[in-house]
């Protein structure tokens, strides 16, 4: 009999789900895949749309493109995920499934800073991103702010990216001497998981003198005064502050008894929830490796995805695939100047999570260049 697979959420988890879901299984499956969107973009293009290099219109992927035949998109947004009665209720209808896949990632919750909304800027959405690049191509002189104001958030190396990156736009524009970029953030190192890239990322930031002042959490923004307040009570002024807003789980999944008010909680070998035959995939779940947890990032959103059509098809053919997340992905960071770094992590392989670092270089630009073309490629026609 056709079985209903149900996949919420149509980023890097999803449509790998939907994709290869289509090629293993075939007509023996029915593929419905929502998202409220009605197209994708790859997570590091929003610099390039911060940055002026590409427009809006240029990292749009529609999912009316969907590359996977058989895959029906639904463009809806989903209200309620109820796994005890296997419902989906979306804002127009519901659905229900043998299977489901959660991969509806992370939301922003900028309102949990006060002030943050009316005083501040962000580049972790298309609109925020896009909001930025007229302001920063007018800003010729003063400080600009970067701060994270806590964990989780997504692709952990970005904020530091988008220092690097801010360093050589106002260069390239003349004013980088007029400007004073500085950084608040309130971990102990820049990426306490990975002792070694910290150390190359801060040594980086030094040499393109943006200031890093760690343990510093901010707490409010004082839009009038254009002043952010640490939680010890220090007081910094800024011209323009970037944050990297709160992330929280989605509202279905908060109010759903996959969530309990929280992110989900998974079988880290398969990804499967407390629930049979529902699992949770990418931004969304939580799987904790010691004082770490799996980052939020693209390249274990896909990887996640992987390993439950592996743990489906085996349910469904009867087949004995090894099934087993290892936590392992490749990420690219902008260092600056032109340069790459090619982050390749291990979350699950050892006791503690292995980062090692290739380059920085210019030429691991194609590769990251590579990373976006395959993914757009095989999800997209
Ligand atoms: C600036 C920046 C740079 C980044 N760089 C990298 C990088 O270099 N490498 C990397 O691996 N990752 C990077 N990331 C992180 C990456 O984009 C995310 O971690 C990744 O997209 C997570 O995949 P996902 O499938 O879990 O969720 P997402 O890709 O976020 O997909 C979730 C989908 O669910 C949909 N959705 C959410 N709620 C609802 C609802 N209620 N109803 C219907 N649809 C809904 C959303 O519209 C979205 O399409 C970056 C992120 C940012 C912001």
């Amino acid at each position: 009999m056709t079985k209903n697979i149900l996949i919420l959420g149509a980023g890097f988890g999803g449509l790998q789900a939907a994709t290869r879901l289509r090629e293993e299984l075939g007509d023996r499956c029915k593929i419905t895949l929502i998202d409220k969107n009605d197209f994708f973009i790859i997570g590091f293009s929003k610099f390039d749309v911060m940055f002026g290099r590409r427009s809006v219109n240029a990292v749009k992927s529609y999912y009316r493109n969907i590359a996977a035949k058989g895959v029906d998109f639904v463009q809806d947004t989903i209200e309620q995920i109820d796994p005890v009665a296997k419902m989906v209720k979306t804002r127009t209808g519901s659905f229900g499934y043998d299977f489901l896949i959660v991969a509806l990632g992370a939301d922003m919750a900028p309102q949990s800073i006060p002030g943050f909304s009316e005083g501040g800027h962000e580049f972790y959405t298309l609109a925020g991103a896009e909001k930025l690049y007229p302001i920063i191509t007018n800003f010729q002189s003063g400080t600009v702010l970067i701060s994270i104001f806590g964990k989780p958030y997504k692709c952990p190396p970005a904020p530091y990216e988008g220092a690097l990156q801010l360093h050589d736009f106002f260069t390239e524009k003349g004013v980088r001497d007029k400007v004073t970029l500085k950084m608040l953030i309130p971990s102990p190192t820049a990426l306490p998981v990975a002792k070694n890239v910290s150390a190359e990322l801060e040594k980086r930031m030094a040499q393109s003198n943006i200031e890093l002042h760690k343990k510093q959490k901010v707490v409010e923004i004082k839009p009038g005064q254009k002043v952010a307040v640490t939680e010890g009570g220090a007081r910094v002024n800024f011209d323009l502050f970037v944050g990297v807003p709160l992330h929280v789980p989605p509202q279905a999944v908060r109010e759903s008894k996959l969530g309990n008010g929280g992110w989900i909680a998974v079988n880290p070998e398969n990804l499967e929830t407390k629930f049979e035959n529902v699992y949770a995939v990418g931004d969304v779940n939580n799987i904790p490796v010691g004082d770490f947890a799996v980052p939020k990032a693209g390249t274990f959103a896909e990887a996640a995805a992987d390993v439950v059509v592996d743990d489906i098809v085996n349910k469904l053919t009867g087949s004995t695939r090894p099934v087993r997340f290892g936590g392992k992905g490749t990420c690219y960071i902008e260092f600056g100047g032109g340069n790459v770094a090619a982050l390749n992590a291990d979350f699950l392989g050892a006791q503690e999570p292995n980062v090692g670092l290739d380059g920085p270089s210019v030429s691991l630009r194609a590769d990251k260049a590579r990373f976006e073309s395959e993914r757009i490629a095989k999800w997209f026609k």
